[in-house]
């Protein structure tokens, strides 16, 4: 079907005109790497830029819990493309890198983490366990009561989401891009080989080579318009927002509570001071994200609050829910769809981390009409069966 589509292209203008669906952090990305390799883009977004998963997500960074090889290796190199990527965008889209310090405090839990950090070692991933003395002597200002066992990934970051769609999306103008705002995609004209010919929106119809569709957890009903099933599903996800303090880790870029506790926490502290958080309760805190209303609310800020004893003059400010989109494998959905040859979807849960990737691999596809290798296990139609 591709390979369709491609004979198909080549009688239509020069630049190829290409509509990307939603300016999250996915969107943006792949925006920005198709307008700087010569692409007419349009940009269309329901709301404003970054508003919507992005802009609640924790933006860690990490490749570290991410299995199988495969999947750890492209969130490896997506890790890898950032500072790149940062320097093209200007320089600062708000990346901090630390690492992460985790820990267990059940004997299954520090087996778990142990057999973890083999594993990753065997992929070449740096991880180290530490004593609890030395993550204590790593991070003063955090209480770590008790642990069966530490483990500190140094490579991995974090970044603002907000100041990096924004850096996107103004270079992405430079280079040509149309953006509209408030416009939101209802629909999709096809021509007669089923390919789709114009995205129609509230605001008018624009004709187009190829579409993206970057909608995150919309993904199901915005590609139901184009007549492609794709299987994702949301999860709810909070995170907590400080005022600006100062500086509350002096070596670390984020810290994950014990998952095999009650309640997990995680902390990352952006560069203006705003310190973020989130929790969960049974496994990981991106299982069963707390903060639906406000009893949860405070049931995460006082669990914050024992790791963090600064946090008890601190307030938080802000509150964003948003939904997580996951595919229903888990692993990331990228490429064009097997059923109508000219829609490249990108979703994923890691949006965050493979950001990076996902533009630039996106924009290599589309533009030099390729199959990446790496992308084989991603592919839209791995689905039907
Ligand atoms: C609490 C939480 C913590 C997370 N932590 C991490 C983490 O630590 N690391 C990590 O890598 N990932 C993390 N994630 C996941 C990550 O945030 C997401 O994978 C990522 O933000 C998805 O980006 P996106 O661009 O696909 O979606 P979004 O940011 O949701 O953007 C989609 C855009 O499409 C627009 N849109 C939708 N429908 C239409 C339409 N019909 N027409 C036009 N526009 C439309 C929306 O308005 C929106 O702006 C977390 C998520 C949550 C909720």
């Amino acid at each position: 079907m591709v390979l369709f589509w491609r004979t198909y292209w080549g009688h239509m203008s020069e630049k190829k005109q290409i509509v990307v669906v939603g300016a999250g952090i996915l969107g943006a990305s792949v925006a920005v790497h198709l307008a700087e390799a010569g692409a007419a883009v349009t940009l269309v977004e329901a709301g404003e830029p970054g508003m919507a998963t992005s802009a609640v997500s924790f933006a860690w960074l990490n490749a570290f819990s991410k299995r199988p090889f495969h999947y750890h290796d492209l969130n490896r190199r997506s890790m890898q493309m950032w500072d790149g990527l940062a320097r093209r965008l200007g320089g600062d889209v708000g990346l901090t890198w630390g690492g992460n310090l985790l820990w267990a405090v059940t004997e299954a839990g520090a087996k778990a983490l142990q057999a973890r950090v083999a594993q990753l070692h065997a992929w070449g991933y740096p991880a180290r366990l530490l004593t609890l003395d030395e993550a204590r002597a790593l991070e003063p200002k955090l209480v770590i009561e008790q642990a069966t066992a530490v483990c500190h990934a140094p490579n991995e970051g974090h970044v603002d989401t907000a100041r990096f769609i924004r850096a996107c999306v103004e270079t992405a103008v430079t280079h040509g891009t149309t953006v509209h705002t408030h416009t939101q995609v209802v629909g999709f004209e096809k021509g007669v080989r089923g390919e789709l010919t114009a995205v129609v929106t509230s605001k008018g119809t624009l004709p187009c080579d190829t579409v993206v569709l970057a909608v995150g957890a919309d993904t199901p009903a915005i590609a139901s318009l184009a007549g492609v099933e794709v299987p994702v599903y949301h999860t709810f996800g909070a995170t907590f927002y400080t005022e600006p303090l100062s500086p509350v880790f002096q070596t670390v870029s984020s810290v994950h509570t014990a998952a095999d506790s009650e309640m997990q926490v995680a902390f990352r502290q952006l560069p203006d001071g705003t310190l973020v958080f989130y929790g969960g309760s049974h496994g990981t805190a991106a299982d069963r994200s707390l903060g639906r209303d406000e009893a949860e609310v405070a049931q995460v800020f006082a669990q914050a609050k024992t790791f963090l004893p600064l946090l008890h003059n601190a307030t938080i400010q802000e509150i964003r829910r948003g939904r997580r989109p996951i595919p229903q494998d888990g692993l990331p959905i990228i490429g064009f769809a097997d059923t109508v040859p000219n829609l490249y979807l990108t979703t994923m849960h890691s949006g965050v981390t493979l950001a990076a990737l996902t533009g630039e691999f996106a924009a290599i596809e589309i533009m030099h009409e390729t199959e990446i290798e790496l992308l084989a296990p991603y592919r839209p139609g791995r689905f039907i069966s």
